[in-house]
């Protein structure tokens, strides 16, 4: 199995680009995001928990995802692969997912890191917000910090990938296809 982190800031078209990503190499597409609104939407307890952090922009707890991750590898059968999308998000949950990963043997195949500025992150949740109305988008204030959670949080597993020679970065400004074919030619290295 081929285990993919799409990595990058917020609003950098992970989401976008995952759906072209995932046809292309049979994976299975887990968004962690994704996941959490579902269960918010569904009033579940855990969605409960997750609500008002979401819509500050701060994360969930680390165990929270790393459950939904594993649960995720578990089910899923008939795909090459995975395509992580939003975890890890941390340094602990990197961990964790080596850990996850070595109890069958297994391991990280790749990162795939779309980058932007983050005056454009601002731009482009933006306009996101005005079609998807995520709760999380709606405010300069929470955008701006999901851009400082993600700076002191997750840019730090650009080193963790790094030392390991698992980390890929791609330019994101372009077009949307510009931008799949510079993650298509990183991808059909592996
Ligand atoms: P974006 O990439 O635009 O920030 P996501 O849909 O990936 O959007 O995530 C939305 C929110 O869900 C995050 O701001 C965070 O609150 C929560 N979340 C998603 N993935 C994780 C994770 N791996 N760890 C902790 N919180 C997460």
């Amino acid at each position: 199995m081929k285990y993919y982190i799409l990595f990058g800031p917020p609003g950098a078209g992970k989401g976008t680009q995952a759906t072209a990503m995932v046809e292309k190499y049979n994976l299975h597409h887990i968004s962690t995001g994704a996941l959490l609104r579902k269960e918010i939407a569904a009033g579940t307890e855990l969605g409960l928990q997750a609500k008002a952090l979401i819509e500050n922009g701060c994360l969930v707890p680390d165990e929270v995802v790393e459950g939904m991750i594993e649960s995720e590898f578990k089910t899923v059968t008939g795909v090459d692969g995975f395509l992580l999308d939003g975890f890890p998000r941390t340094l602990p949950q990197a961990e964790a997912l080596d850990q996850i990963l070595a109890k069958t043997g297994e391991e990280v195949t790749a990162t795939v890191s779309i980058m932007i500025p983050d005056a454009m992150i601002m731009e482009r949740i933006k306009g996101r917000a005005l079609k998807e109305g995520r709760a999380d988008d709606a405010s300069e204030d929470i955008i701006n910090n999901r851009i400082v959670t993600y700076h002191n949080q997750t840019e730090p597993l650009i080193e963790y990938y790094g030392k390991v020679e698992k980390y890929h970065e791609i330019d994101g400004i372009g077009t949307i296809e510009d931008v799949r074919d510079r993650i298509f030619s990183v991808m059909d290295k592996f």
